[in-house]
């Protein structure tokens, strides 16, 4: 089938004409003159999703993934990681084993794997994490809660006791140590990511400051070429000169995620975030005392906003596919190449999502 597209996003650059899919793979860019239906991009891959309309994934079924999974599409999500925050050891097992049931569903974004945010994080920096659920790291619970199922990524504190051992171990297993809720100072956080660690989780958020004589997790991250910095862009986590700064300092290794949750998509009201109650007002999600407590962003509109903030389209893309999914070991997603897999969304001019598609299957599709 051909998708009616002007041009498609391949690489960086803009490529005019329709794309061609055939099967689960694009057959061929500038497969044809140009069509009404907008650009093709790469599936946007999120790497940190708590739950999403109506949905929280710690307590999800399958038909709770499918129901999410259907909304996520809207917003162009290709692949995503379901994010469990800090909780009870016999939460996780359940948890992580119902996302092994999902592996690659026909037209519905993939469960690439799990994102473990936990349980070895600092009480300084908790964030909306219930302080009770907390651990000292330990190798051999790493190793367990990643064998009980497809553990993709980890965030944890790299400065508390026993963590360096944690990181070797998660990237010894091919598990990506993300570091965030965390009071590392910048000693700390080169140890982290000279032993492994490849990825700083939420910059600017749940961490010890940047300071000019104390530059901590975020200036390190932000420095180090070798490190993939993770960020919330949606106006309310960071400022947009902040966000945009730190873009700046990491394009080519920037990373959209959302942080989104059960409140996704729907609107004011009590929710869940893992043990926690969260309450959504006036466009933010928060604990009782006023925390911070993950996120109402989507995909596409987090798209939008990086570009609003000045960066391009093909760069905005780029962090919102390309660089998560080579995070997680699936280079071969987050990119639109000939004989590649055809996970794409199309944009309108407003970069809006008009369609998606997964595995050459059609996700969604606006009315
Ligand atoms: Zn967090």
């Amino acid at each position: 089938m051909r998708l009616g597209v002007r041009a498609a996003l391949a690489d960086g650059a803009l490529v005019e004409g329709d794309v061609e899919i055939q099967g689960e793979r694009i057959g061929r860019l500038a497969a044809g003159p140009p069509g009404a239906a907008g650009i093709a991009v790469p599936g946007f891959v999120d790497l940190q999703v708590n739950g999403f309309a109506g949905v929280d994934f710690l307590a999800a079924d399958a038909e709770g993934y499918r129901r999410a999974g259907d909304a996520l599409a809207a917003t162009g999500v290709t692949a995503f990681l379901p994010t469990f925050v800090s909780s009870p050891l016999e939460a996780y097992g359940p948890a992580i084993a119902a996302v092994a049931g999902l592996a690659d569903r026909v037209g519905r974004p993939r469960a690439l794997g799990v994102h473990l945010e936990g349980p070895f994080l600092s009480p300084r920096w908790a964030g909306a994490h219930d302080p009770a659920q907390l651990r000292e790291p330990e190798p051999e619970l790493a190793r367990r809660l990643c064998g009980a199922g497809p553990v993709r990524m980890m965030t944890l504190a790299p400065e508390l006791p026993g963590a360096i051992e944690v990181i070797e171990a998660l990237t010894a297993s091919g598990v990506v140590a993300s570091c965030g809720h965390s009071h590392a100072d910048a000693g700390a956080a080169h140890a982290a990511f000279d032993r492994g660690a490849r990825a700083i989780t939420h910059v600017h958020n749940a961490h010890r400051r940047w300071r000019p004589r104390d530059p901590g997790l975020a200036g390190v991250a932000l420095a180090r070429p070798d490190v993939v910095v993770q960020a919330i862009v949606d106006g309310v986590h960071l400022a947009p000169e902040t966000a945009y700064v730190a873009f700046l300092a990491a394009r080519g290794r920037f990373c959209l995620v959302t942080d989104a949750m059960e409140a996704t998509g729907l609107g004011p009201g009590e929710y869940r975030l893992g043990t926690s109650r969260v309450r959504v007002a006036d466009g933010t999600a928060r604990l009782e005392d006023g925390t911070l407590a993950a996120s109402l962003l989507t995909m596409d509109r987090a798209v939008r906003n990086l570009t609003e903030m000045g960066a391009s389209l093909a760069d905005a893309v780029d962090a919102a596919a390309r660089v998560p999914a080579a995070l997680v070991g699936r280079p071969e997603l987050g990119v639109l190449r000939e004989g590649g897999t055809a996970d794409v969304a199309v944009l309108d001019d407003e970069l809006q999502v008009a369609r998606t598609i997964v595995g050459g299957v059609e996700a969604f599709a606006r009315g």
